[in-house]
C-alpha cells in the first residue's frame, strides 16, 4: 500500500462511520455566544465554564503583563523562561491548593505526558480509570510501564488490580469530573485502594479546577483528598489555558530533572501568567462564588427541565451535561436542530465515547443568562418529539 493509498483509506473510513471530523473557523467560541459567519449563536459547548475567557480585569492583566515582559518567554524555565510572574503564580497555586510545590506546563496534555512519561518504568504499572482522558491513556501507553484500567469509578476493582504482583511502582490514575459523563470519581475510595499497595494517586482535575468546591479548589479538595499528583489546568475554568501539577518538594525537583516537557519546551508567556494569577483572584474571591452559584442554578434547572424530556443522561451535577442519543448520524442531525435554532452544541462520537453512545456534550456556563437555558430546554423538547 502506497502513503496516498494508506491516508485515502483512513479518511475513507472516517467518513463511512459518520466519524469525520472537521473544524470550523468561529469569530469567537468562549464565552456566552459564539459568533460565526456574521451569525450569533448561544454557546453551549465551551469548557469556559465561570466565562473568564471574556473577564476585562484578566484581559487587562494580559495586556499589562505583555507591555512588562514583551510576549513571549524567550526559553525553556531551565534557561531564561522563569520569569517573576511564573514564580509568582506557582507560589499562589501551590497557597491556593495547599500544596508544597507547583510546577507550571502549557498544556494539560503536556502535562499528563510529562509527569506520566517522567515518573513511570518499565517495571511499574499504571492503573487507570477506563474512561480517562486521552492525554492520560496516551501517555500511558508511550511509558514503558504496564497499564491496566479499573471500571468507571470502581474503586473496588482498583484494589483489585493494585493487589497483583508488580515488582515496581504503582500509580492509580483518575480525573476529578470525568470530561464525557460529567459525573465524579469517588476519589477517597480510590485514594485508599492506592494507598493500601503504596500506590500513589494522580488525579486530573480539568473539569473541576475553579469550578467546585470552596474557593474553586476543586473535586479533591471538595472531597477532603489529597492525592500526591494532582493536574489542573487553566483553559476551563480559569478560562486562559496551560496547567500545573502539585506535587511535593521532591517530586517538583524530580520532575525539573526528569521532565522533559519541562526543559525542552519554551515556557508559557509571562504575561500568560500574570492573566492566570488575576484568573485565580477572581476564582478564590467574592466573584468566584458568584459564578459557581449562577453555574449551579444553570445546572440544576437543567436537570430538573432534561428529566421531563425522552432523552437518557447521565447522573452529572457537573457544568458538563451530557444528552445521550446513541446513533452518531441522531446526534449529529440533533445538533444540526438546535443549531438551526440559534444554539451551538457539539455532538460527540465514537471514538471519544465508546460505541453506541453519541451524544450532545452540553456544558453550562455562569456566562448564560437563565433565559438561555430556558431556550435550549425548549429546543430539546420540541427536538424529541
Ligand atoms: C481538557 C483536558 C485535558 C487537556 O488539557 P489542555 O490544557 O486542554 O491540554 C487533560 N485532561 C482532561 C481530563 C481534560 O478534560
Amino acid at each position: 500500500m502506497t502513503w496516498q493509498a494508506r491516508i485515502n483509506s483512513a479518511l475513507d473510513d472516517r467518513r463511512a462511520a459518520e466519524a469525520f471530523r472537521v473544524r470550523r473557523v468561529v469569530e469567537n467560541g468562549a464565552g456566552r455566544f459564539l459568533t460565526r459567519e456574521g451569525q450569533r449563536f448561544c454557546n453551549f459547548s465551551s469548557n469556559d465554564y465561570l466565562g473568564l475567557s471574556q473577564h476585562p480585569a484578566i484581559i487587562r492583566a494580559w495586556q499589562k503583563g505583555a507591555e512588562r515582559f514583551g510576549v513571549g518567554s524567550g526559553g525553556s524555565g531551565h534557561v531564561s523562561g522563569y520569569t517573576t510572574a511564573h514564580h509568582a503564580l506557582e507560589e499562589a497555586l501551590a497557597d491556593w491548593l495547599g500544596y508544597p510545590r507547583a510546577l507550571l506546563f502549557i498544556s494539560g496534555f503536556a502535562a499528563n505526558q510529562a509527569v506520566i512519561t517522567a515518573l513511570m518504568g518499565k517495571d511499574d504499572r499504571i492503573v487507570a480509570d477506563r474512561l480517562s482522558h486521552a492525554s492520560l491513556l496516551e501517555a500511558a501507553n508511550l511509558s514503558p510501564a504496564q497499564l491496566r484500567r479499573f471500571a468507571h469509578n470502581d474503586a473496588g476493582q482498583l484494589a483489585a488490580l493494585l493487589d497483583k504482583p508488580c515488582e515496581g511502582q504503582q500509580l492509580a490514575v483518575t480525573e476529578g469530573v470525568f470530561s464525557m459523563d460529567g459525573d465524579s470519581a469517588p476519589l477517597a475510595a480510590l485514594h485508599e485502594a492506592a494507598k493500601r499497595q503504596n500506590a500513589w494517586l494522580l488525579v486530573d482535575d480539568a473539569h473541576g479546577t475553579g469550578v467546585m468546591g470552596d474557593e474553586g479548589r476543586g473535586s479533591a479538595y471538595q472531597q477532603n483528598v489529597k492525592p500526591e499528583l494532582l493536574i489542573v489546568t487553566f483553559g476551563k475554568g480559569f478560562g486562559v489555558s496551560g496547567a500545573a501539577v502539585l506535587c511535593s518538594e521532591s517530586v517538583a525537583d524530580y520532575l525539573l530533572q526528569f521532565a522533559r516537557h519541562l526543559i525542552y519546551s519554551t515556557s508559557m508567556p509571562p504575561a500568560q501568567a500574570v492573566a492566570l494569577s488575576a484568573s485565580l483572584a477572581v476564582i478564590r474571591g467574592a466573584e468566584g462564588d458568584e459564578c459557581r452559584q449562577r453555574l449551579a442554578e444553570h445546572v440544576a434547572r437543567f436537570r430538573q427541565g432534561l428529566a421531563a424530556l425522552p432523552f437518557h443522561s447521565p447522573d452529572s451535577q457537573s457544568a458538563i451535561q451530557p444528552v445521550i442519543v446513541g446513533e452518531n448520524g441522531r446526534a449529529l442531525a440533533l445538533a444540526q436542530a438546535l443549531r438551526q435554532r440559534g444554539m451551538w452544541v457539539t455532538a460527540i462520537r465514537p471514538p471519544t465515547v465508546p460505541p453506541g453512545t453519541a451524544r450532545l456534550r452540553l456544558t453550562l456556563t455562569a456566562a448564560h443568562e437563565r433565559q438561555d437555558i430556558e431556550t435550549l430546554l425548549e429546543a430539546l423538547h420540541d427536538a424529541g418529539e
